[in-house]
């Protein structure tokens, strides 16, 4: 079973309005509600590429109920295992408010504080996952109360259980975890230059692997991804420039790389899958979903460059 850690899952609201004015009352056309949360995305991809997955995270209150309903019905893409942790507190909500022309304004709660107790049932939790799991991916932001330190102490976890570990996150968590030596980890371009300082995306990746990643996989929008690894360094081109929502693009380029991992497929292979998927994903509209018909359209198109660049 491949397991996903969603520290902080959020039940994303979609309000759809006419138009969007400051100040004014909206009649509402249309409400969607989904599960939400970078690890929850990249487990809905991989059960609809068919692997076996389970979540784990928090959840709590109404919002937190909702949320795991949900989960629960999008088993017709491929079941979901559910193993968040509930806690005292309410699974925050994201609003999204999409107009006419498609454009979104968003309103992010901060997410419930998690107090120390439940922090430490989620370590046993978590402990317990990584019996069953052939991979693990930590995904997303930290919650208040989480320890700023929680993915180093994650991801040695793992490595202590012999897990391949990802690791899917920005900033100082980022930074933390890296010192813990992670499988892999894969920033897109804002996270490079936030923790390195610069903008040049290969120096930032050499930078990365430097501070304890065994792999760098940085996804760069559409200019696609660049991989520093044990075997090689490669950069992979998008098979197309796609107009679509972005939003989700990357936890598809997960998805693709902890399928590749359990498959045993060389790095090349997981790259062009991860192109390929994440291209598909921006042609789908919701985040954790991607177009099939596009997939498999677009794999074979993926060129991988080998770089001549010392990893
Ligand atoms: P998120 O966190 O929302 O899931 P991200 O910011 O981490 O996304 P991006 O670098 O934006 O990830 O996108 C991931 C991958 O998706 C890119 O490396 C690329 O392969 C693919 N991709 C993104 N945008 C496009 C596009 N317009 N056309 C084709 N492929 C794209
Ligand atoms: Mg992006
Ligand atoms: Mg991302």
């Amino acid at each position: 079973m491949i397991l996903t850690v969603t520290l902080n899952a959020a039940l994303d609201i979609t309000y759809r309005v006419p138009r969007v004015e400051p100040h004014a009352s909206h009649r509402v056309r249309e409400v969607v509600e989904k599960p939400g949360g970078k690890g929850l995305n990249v487990s809905r991809v991989l059960a609809a590429l068919g692997h076996e997955t389970l979540v784990t995270g928090f959840a709590g209150g109404p919002s937190g109920e909702r949320l795991r309903a949900l989960l629960a019905e999008v088993t017709e893409e491929g079941p979901v295992g559910d193993a968040l942790v509930p806690v005292g507190g309410n699974t925050r909500r994201t609003v999204g408010v999409v107009d006419g022309g498609g454009g979104a304004t968003l309103f992010n709660e901060p997410g419930p504080l998690i107090a120390p107790a439940e922090w430490d049932r989620f370590l046993s939790t978590y402990d317990d996952l990584l019996r069953d799991a052939t991979a693990v991916a930590l995904c997303g932001s930290l919650p208040p109360g989480v320890p700023v330190g929680a993915y180093g102490t994650l991801v040695r976890a793992a490595r202590a259980a012999g897990v391949p570990v990802l690791l899917d996150t920005s900033g100082e968590p980022l930074l933390r975890g890296l010192a813990a030596r992670p499988d892999a980890v894969k920033p897109n371009a804002e996270e490079l230059a936030g923790i390195t300082g610069t903008t040049e995306p290969l120096r930032a990746a050499e930078l990365v692997r430097r501070r304890g990643a065994h792999a760098v996989v940085a996804s760069l929008g559409a200019d696609g991804l660049l991989a520093l690894t044990p075997d090689g360094s490669w950069r992979v081109e998008p098979p197309r420039r796609l107009s679509g929502n972005p939003t989700g693009a990357g936890d598809s380029v997960v998805a693709a790389l902890l399928a590749g991992l359990v498959e045993e497929l060389p790095w090349p292979e997981r790259l062009a899958r991860a192109a390929a998927l994440s291209a598909a994903t921006v042609r789908a509209p919701a985040a954790g979903e991607f177009d099939r018909a596009a997939y498999e359209e677009l794999l074979p198109e993926v060129r991988v460059a080998a770089r001549l660049v010392a990893a």
